[in-house]
């Protein structure tokens, strides 16, 4: 495993979106099998940490390895995808990363949708921006975020919503 997951993993080992639990608000709707939700993309290389036993890989439709799980998982085990939802480290045309409400959270999560209400701990999203910046050092990492950037750049354009998500979570007022 790339030792730059290692320790991007170790960033977000306890800082959460939230001070409180965000589960209790949607009943924590990222950890359920529902139609929103198909499973955690891996980082390269990811699949090759210890797993919890509820955990099943399948090959991505895009490429990649995708994540299934039972719901419920050792903390200690969970993807590095887990741990930055609902953000993801984007990479700008420019080569900047910064931390950005995932659109593809969009219909799952409540704190994508309530953006503009609900800022998020900047402890957050400053280890997000971290971590990305440190991923970056790896070639498949990055090549990993520039992939998923263009995506996300793609829903963005298609649906708008990257002009009404600010870019990183908001001060508390
Ligand atoms: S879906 Fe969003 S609000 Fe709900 S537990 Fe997951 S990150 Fe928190
Ligand atoms: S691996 Fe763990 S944190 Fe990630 S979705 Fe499954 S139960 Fe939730």
């Amino acid at each position: 495993m790339p030792e730059a997951i290692e320790r991007a993993r170790a960033l977000l080992e306890e800082i959460t979106p939230l001070a409180e639990d965000c589960g209790q608000v949607c009943d924590g709707r990222c950890c359920q099998a529902t139609a929103e939700s198909v499973g955690m993309l891996l980082f390269p290389g990811e699949e090759a940490l210890p797993m919890d036993e509820g955990f099943r890989l399948q090959p991505a439709e895009g490429g990649g390895t995708l994540l299934t799980c039972a719901g419920h998982c050792d903390r200690a085990l969970r993807p590095l995808a887990c741990r930055m939802f609902p953000l993801f480290p984007y990479v700008g045309e420019d080569g900047r990363v910064r931390a950005v409400y995932d659109p593809r959270g969009w219909r799952l999560c409540p704190l994508v949708r309530e953006c503009a209400h609900v800022p998020l701990q900047r402890e957050f999203v400053r280890a997000v921006r971290r971590a990305g910046r440190i991923l970056m050092e790896d070639p498949a990492c990055a090549a990993f975020l520039r992939q998923n950037s263009a995506e996300i750049r793609e829903l963005d354009r298609l649906t708008g919503l990257g002009e009404e998500r600010p870019p990183i979570a908001r001060r508390r007022p």
